[in-house]
């Protein structure tokens, strides 16, 4: 199983092996609620993904928007878009093997920072 959580470890989750595209994502919402430049996002199917032991916290972030995070450590760990209720998009900063999924592609660039 691939594996993750957040950084106390208070919540954890696996996702079925698989091929997952990598993503990072410039939209400003991303950049402020995770305080980064940008996140990598993988892009997994609802069904693969599943929560091991304390569920996260979850934030609505915008009308169609929920962010998934620690209520402990504060770490961000996925964001559901409703319009695809069916992906959970897993930060790639949480695996705990983060260099297996290296990003293939950006979205929002119009809202990139030019020094990235
Ligand atoms: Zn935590
Ligand atoms: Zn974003």
């Amino acid at each position: 199983m691939i594996e993750g959580g957040c950084f106390c470890g208070a919540v954890r989750y696996a996702i079925e092996p698989g091929e997952y595209l990598s993503v990072n994502c410039h939209c400003s919402m991303c950049r402020r609620i995770h305080a980064a430049p940008f996140v990598t996002w993988l892009v997994v199917p609802a069904d693969k993904f599943a929560y091991l032991a304390q569920a996260p916290q979850a934030f609505r972030s915008s009308s169609n928007g929920v962010r998934y995070h620690c209520a402990e450590c504060g770490g961000q760990i996925a964001c559901i878009n409703g319009a695809h209720p069916d992906i959970v998009d897993v930060a790639v900063g949480s695996l705990d093997r983060p260099g297996e999924f290296p990003p293939t592609r950006d979205v929002f660039r119009d809202d990139r920072l030019s020094w990235t």
